[in-house]
């Protein structure tokens, strides 16, 4: 059975940074052989809503449904910087939205997907905001502001944003082993796949695996196969081919 393939933490900008060069080749390459694709969040690195960002992306929601249109079925799962994806992107990137977290079996293993804040409880200000950002209503009167507003408000978040990462301590910005070890409990994982934190790893703990997405970097980009065997990584060259 061909592999699952796992990405998240792209932050792409718009259609003409290398980043999303790099992904239209791996959608027109790698990809096609997957048996699925999961997007676990943060796609893209601000979404203000589909009024206002489907338009510096267009190449890439085309390339994502293309690769769906030769047979390869996507998911996608919000981050807190593209919570904003509304049902004009799901219609043309041809991707299938799944909650945050989602439970399910993958190649007979019991898997938790999460874009990863979830396990982050340590972060108050950061846990405040998601559970405002994971609710369909609050996301709903959010997209009913003016386009302007929007966008205001996301260069403001962005600049408070990195603001607070360099006042807050790097633990709190990690995920809590406890909170994982609990949600891992409450839905029967054995394997939970995340991005998020930028802190790429495979981690064991007992009979718990927790596999770190990498974030997309200007140089580096990987992409997470998991097939019957495991849990392997694959950089991706500029092209968006795997590199020997
Ligand atoms: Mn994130």
């Amino acid at each position: 059975m061909p592999a699952t393939h796992f990405i998240a933490d792209l932050h792409l900008l718009d259609d003409r940074e290398p980043a999303a060069r790099r992904l239209a080749g791996y959608l027109a390459g790698p990809a096609r052989d997957a048996e699925a694709l999961y997007v676990l969040g943060d796609l893209f690195d601000v979404w203000i809503g589909d009024d206002g960002s489907i338009a510096p992306h267009t190449a890439t929601l085309d390339a994502f449904a293309a690769l769906a249109g030769a047979g390869v079925p996507l998911y996608f799962i919000r981050g807190n910087r593209d919570f904003a994806v509304g049902a004009d992107f799901e219609r043309r990137s041809r991707m299938q939205m799944l909650d945050d977290p989602t439970a399910l079996t993958l190649h007979g293993v019991p898997t938790l997907l999460a874009h990863g804040d979830v396990f982050c409880s340590d972060d108050i200000a950061h846990q405040a905001f998601r559970a405002k950002y994971t609710d369909a209503r609050w996301r709903k009167r959010r997209l009913a502001l003016p386009l302007w507003l929007r966008r205001t408000v996301a260069r403001r978040a962005r600049r408070r944003s990195t603001a607070a990462k360099q006042s807050k301590p790097a633990r709190i910005m990690d995920v809590n082993t406890a909170t994982v070890a609990a949600l891992a409990a409450e839905y029967g994982a054995q394997r939970i796949i995340h991005g998020h934190t930028h802190r790429p790893d495979d981690h064991v703990d007992g009979r718990l695996e927790r596999h770190v997405l990498a974030d997309w970097r200007p140089d580096t980009a990987e992409v997470l196969l998991v097939d019957d065997s495991g849990v392997a990584r694959h950089r991706l060259d500029a092209g968006g081919c795997f590199s020997a």
